[in-house]
């Protein structure tokens, strides 16, 4: 099912890249043939530049193109691109998000392929880390909403009675000896963050919740997992608890 969804996933945005990268040509080409009509004489020059620019775009997103296919496919892209490809990603990103909103797009689509490439590169990049220096961040939506401990800002306050995901995440914590927090938004999550200064950080949120956050953090690797939102947003969510056993194991290397 998860394949199925992230193939799908990363057909939304790759024919959204493709509709920019078509868009950049179309432009170039339109802009050459104005000129050798002689319809535009004024701004020769700058319509020569822009000309220039377009077909400099087209190549770099071509590039781009192909560093993601065989990112996707294969795992993999060559070690020097990494930090290219890493920033021109965050670059590219908000344009497609963009372009999602002028054409109506669902952007979650792309949210999602956009934290899976973001996952894919941490796997890449990362060094070892030591379990002390793992934090795991997730928004209270998780916690069962009638219950009446507060576990944001200390999650010692969870009572473990198992009737949400609060519960088995600390068993995982507790056995890899990692550091939970459960977070109100984006201005704690990024005071939890500057506190502890973790050096890899797993964020579980929401598509839209969880690209700002990667977004958001600089210099320290942060692998995103999606939460499962079985009665509709920010109520009563869960995840995937195998998956944050291997984000975690990433990490230590195990
Ligand atoms: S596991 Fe913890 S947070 Fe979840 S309902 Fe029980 S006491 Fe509350």
């Amino acid at each position: 099912m998860r394949n199925i969804m992230l193939s799908k996933d990363k057909s939304i945005f790759l024919k959204l890249l493709n509709i920019i990268i078509l868009a950049m040509f179309f432009l170039a080409l339109g802009l050459i043939l104005l000129i050798k009509n002689n319809v535009l004489h004024l701004y020769l020059i700058l319509l020569i530049i822009m000309i220039f620019f377009f077909i400099a775009g087209t190549i770099y997103l071509l590039g781009l193109l192909a560093l993601i296919i065989s990112i996707t496919k294969n795992g993999t892209i060559p070690r020097f691109l990494i930090p290219i490809f890493e920033k021109s990603i965050k670059f590219i990103y908000p344009i497609m998000i963009m372009f999602s909103s002028i054409l109506k797009i669902h952007k979650d689509p792309i949210r999602r392929f956009f934290s899976e490439i973001n996952n894919k590169i941490v796997v890449l990049k990362s060094d070892k880390i030591n379990s002390e220096d793992i934090l795991i961040v997730t928004p209270h939506c998780l916690q069962k909403s009638s219950c009446k401990h507060k576990v944001t800002g200390d999650i010692d306050n969870c009572k473990r009675c198992g009737a949400c995901d609060v519960d088995r995440l600390l068993r995982l914590c507790t056995s890899y000896n990692v550091k939970l927090e459960v977070v109100t938004g984006g201005t704690l999550a990024r005071k939890v963050i500057k506190d502890y200064n973790p050096k890899g950080i797993i964020a579980v949120a929401c598509e839209r919740d969880l690209s700002h956050g990667i977004l958001d953090v600089k210099g320290i690797p942060v692998i995103g997992i999606k939460n499962e939102r079985p009665e509709g947003p920010c109520r009563n969510t869960c995840v995937d608890i195998r998956e944050v056993e291997k984000a975690i194991k990433h990490y230590l290397r195990r």
